[in-house]
């Protein structure tokens, strides 16, 4: 998830596979004038911004607390720790996701658990899941979690993920590194989980300049296990070290840049959705156009079609100077670091399925209609060519 500027050249015309530039142009001014503010202050880490930001992520997400982070991937190590999981632990996690998820898990000595996805979503089957809980409670192993990935920026069904994992006393929390934004059934995400963790990594739909995420909750005293966590498991005091923790702190720059680029964000989900649904009007009758649940509101994040023939098609593309992604090419249970690992019993199949024809077109607030109607005239040309 992390290309941000792979660039591609189509006679004189550049297609982004996210555009940073059109935002920047828009926001420069208030950016420079943003951080500058913090080298006048010179507080770096833990500056007003700090504050600042998570007083507006807490108002838009309804989350009691929202918790700055280092990254998307030290947010979901933060809601680990603070959860106490530790060796010989198992934590289901989607079979077709990001690294992070399932690394966040086996770097604490834990072990992630492979669960298929539905085909329509991508999102993690809560069938799969209980079948996989069965399974491994008859192991040495002892089931304490599940963390759900709102991939391509759809919410998980939660609700039904959460009736799944409470029938055998399990937490539920959300990878929501692609759906800050993002709801479902009227709930935001940050309020659809016990501990909800994102990334504002540069490209996802909220990004800083540099890396960053947040963790999201209700609890007060998962709260302060998170901020403790965040800074080296301090206690009380500055040299009271209760328990382990890391450096997790999103820098004040970071902070700064983020709390300008909210003044857009708002917009830009409205933008982005419009672009998703002209892909979904002009695509849907030559590839299998993304499923977004009725009650559900994505960030789009991805636009993510599946397509016969998929590296053929991509190939295609992007000799036309059209930039693809492959998100993702491997199930994370086939992967060398993760191939010990225990997988749902009757294996992840559409996953599998998933990463054979998987292409995800570019899309960004700023992609203009007469680029899109390009690509779709190209991916529609691509496709009759190779079925
Ligand atoms: C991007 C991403 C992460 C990690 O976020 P970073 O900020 O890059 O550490 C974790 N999970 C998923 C599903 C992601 O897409």
């Amino acid at each position: 998830m992390s290309t941000t500027h792979a660039l591609a050249r189509t006679n004189n015309q550049t297609i982004p596979f996210v555009d940073l530039e059109a935002q920047k142009n828009l926001i420069k001014p208030g950016i420079m004038a943003a951080m500058e503010r913090v080298l006048d202050h010179g507080l770096y880490i833990m500056g007003p911004e700090i504050e600042q930001l998570e007083a507006q992520l807490s108002q838009l997400t309804g989350a009691k607390y929202a918790v700055t982070c280092s990254s998307g991937t030290d947010a979901l190590m933060l809601a680990l720790l603070a959860k106490g999981v530790k060796r010989a632990d198992a934590v289901f996690v989607p079979a077709f996701s990001y690294f992070a998820t399932a690394e966040a898990v086996a770097l604490l000595g834990a072990n992630p658990v492979f669960v298929d996805v539905c085909p329509d979503t991508f999102n993690m089957d809560p069938q799969s899941l209980r079948e996989a809980i069965l399974k491994i409670k008859n192991t040495e192993l002892k089931t304490v979690g599940v963390i759900a990935v709102d991939l391509f920026g759809q919410a998980a069904p939660y609700d039904q993920l959460r009736t799944v994992a409470a029938e055998f006393n399990l937490w539920v929390i959300g990878d929501a590194s692609q759906s800050f934004g993002a709801s479902y059934q009227g709930k935001s995400v940050g309020q659809l989980a016990e501990i909800t963790c994102t990334s504002f990594s540069p490209a996802k739909p909220l990004g800083c300049y540099g890396e960053g995420g947040a963790i999201f909750l209700d609890d007060d005293e998962l709260f302060e296990k998170v901020a403790s966590c965040r800074n080296h498991g301090q206690g009380a005091t500055p040299n009271d070290g209760l328990r382990l923790g890391f450096n997790g702190h999103m820098s004040s720059l970071q902070a700064s840049v983020l709390l300008e680029k909210l003044t857009l964000f708002e917009g830009e989900l409205i933008l982005r959705r419009a672009v998703a649904s002209r892909y979904t009007k002009a695509l849907q009758d030559v590839v299998k156009t993304p499923v977004i649940l009725e009650s559900g509101l994505s960030t789009w994040s991805q636009y993510t079609v599946r397509v016969e023939n998929r590296d053929e098609v991509a190939a295609e593309l992007n000799a036309k100077g059209i930039p693809t992604r492959v998100y993702y090419p491997k199930p994370l249970n086939e992967q060398p670091a993760y191939r010990r690992f225990p997988v749902a019993p009757n294996g992840v199949n559409v996953s599998r399925q998933l990463c054979q024809d998987v292409l995800s077109l570019p899309i960004h607030a700023y992609l203009q209609e007469s680029v899109q109607n390009h690509i779709i005239e190209q991916l529609r040309e691509a496709v009759a060519r190779n079925s």
